[in-house]
């Protein structure tokens, strides 16, 4: 038998999402075994539109994935804000990050290249425990040893639970629920004309974002209040969008008629915080250590910058209980503040009318706009010198 120092260390992972699978990647090619457990049968999940920013661009460029993910999606031109009657009321130029790809194109791109890299995927692999000392139990009874455990299984992380790190899981009040539909001829057609848009409608607490994320396709996400029964149903009822909407009853009928409403759900918006990242050899991260509302479009940024700074923290590293210590100082702070300023700029755009103007001022605060734009511009630890948009 080789000595253990020259056998490669051995990862566990709970979840083929962003997170567990860019753990996968980096992991794998810092010389481990990869082993990852995802409880679907496949990879298909919802289909939904994912804004890259900066931070994103460069974990994709140092898996040299980068050209292969914006090629499967859109580049957005222009973002239109509309009111309840469909007038525009605020134009923009997406410059900073206007590529949306749908979320099953990149985790395929993710996938493919951590089985590239070494990793094994299991599906209909259910974990249903883990053990600190870095084990992992199955479903179907099976349990297997680690050095490391990274427990990236989502929102509602049984993980987490298990390992009693939860600190706080605070719900906002608001959810939303993703979805795509086909684009018609017209829509398409009306891309060569005046460019590609995304609209973003809002009346009262009712928010209607579609926007192109292939050439065929479109990504809709519709937010309300919890408390809004009447809104948030699965398929969606046209007749009751429309009263917010009226000009917008053909889109709420094909979303209704069109969407797949099996994969569907309702996401209520919470932020999750944990006392610790890592409890003995396993490591949380992605939505189950620090879960945020979605304004900002970070969470899936920031469960991927994790998982990538984890697998450095570790490199070369002997004790894997101090490294992932290590992991958590340097990359919590920040993963803090974009939990903070998405939910100032969430409470911010449901500020009543009369202080609406407010808000905008408040976002043109230079100082205020640089806490907005910082994830985007961070450079991810494990992928500096990689090239951005
Ligand atoms: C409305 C909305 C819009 C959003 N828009 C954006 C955006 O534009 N940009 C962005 O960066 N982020 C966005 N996000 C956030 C993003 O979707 C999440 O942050 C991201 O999916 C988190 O990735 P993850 O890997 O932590 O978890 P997930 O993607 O949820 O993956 C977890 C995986 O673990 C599996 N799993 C769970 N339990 C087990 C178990 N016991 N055993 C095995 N497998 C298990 C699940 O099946 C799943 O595949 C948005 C979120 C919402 C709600």
């Amino acid at each position: 038998m080789r000595p253990r120092s020259v056998q490669p260390r051995h990862a566990e992972i709970v979840g083929a999402g962003f997170g567990g699978l860019v753990a996968a990647i980096a992991l794998a090619e810092r010389g481990w075994s990869v082993r990852v457990h995802e409880r679907r049968d496949s990879l298909a999940g919802e289909g939904y539109g994912i804004a890259i920013h900066n931070n994103m661009a460069r974990i994709f460029a140092s898996f040299g994935i980068l050209d292969a993910v914006l090629a499967g999606g859109m580049k957005i031109d222009r973002r239109d804000s509309l009111d309840a009657h469909g007038n525009v009321v605020m134009s923009r130029k997406t410059v900073r990050s206007p590529y949306r790809i749908d979320r099953q194109h990149i985790i395929a791109l993710l996938a493919e290249r951590a089985r590239t890299a070494g990793a094994d995927i299991r599906f209909n692999s259910q974990v249903t425990g883990v053990s600190p000392d870095g084990a992992v139990t199955l479903a179907r009874g099976e349990r297997h040893g680690a050095d490391l455990v990274v427990a990236a299984d989502g929102i509602n992380s049984g993980v987490r639970e298990q390992l009693g790190l939860l600190k706080s899981r605070v719900w906002d009040g608001d959810c939303g629920v993703r979805v795509t539909i086909p684009r018609l001829p017209e829509e398409i057609a009306a891309d060569d004309r005046g460019g590609t848009v995304m609209n973003e409608a809002w009346s009262d607490r009712r928010r209607v974002l579609y926007c192109p994320v292939t050439k065929g396709e479109f990504y809709v996400l519709l937010t309300c209040m919890v408390r809004d029964s009447a809104a948030c149903t699965s398929p969606i009822d046209p007749t009751e969008w429309a009263r917010s909407f009226p000009f917008m009853r053909g889109l709420f009928e094909r979303i209704r008629d069109r969407a797949d409403w099996t994969q569907a759900r309702w996401d209520k918006f919470q932020t999750v915080r944990l006392t610790r990242w890592s409890k003995g050899r396993v490591a949380v991260l992605g939505d189950a250590a620090h879960a945020m509302p979605p304004y900002l479009a970070q969470g899936a940024g920031h469960a991927m910058m994790n998982a990538l700074g984890l697998a450095a923290a570790l490199q070369d590293a002997p004790d894997v209980a101090a490294a992932l210590d290590a992991w958590e100082r340097r990359e919590r702070p920040l993963t803090e503040h974009t939990q903070r300023w998405t939910r100032i700029y969430g409470t911010t755009m449901f500020l009543p009318k009369p202080l609406k103007r407010l808000s905008i001022l408040f976002e043109k605060i230079p100082w205020v706009a640089a806490q907005y734009v910082r994830v985007a511009n961070h450079v991810p630890t494990g992928a500096e010198g990689a090239t951005a948009l």
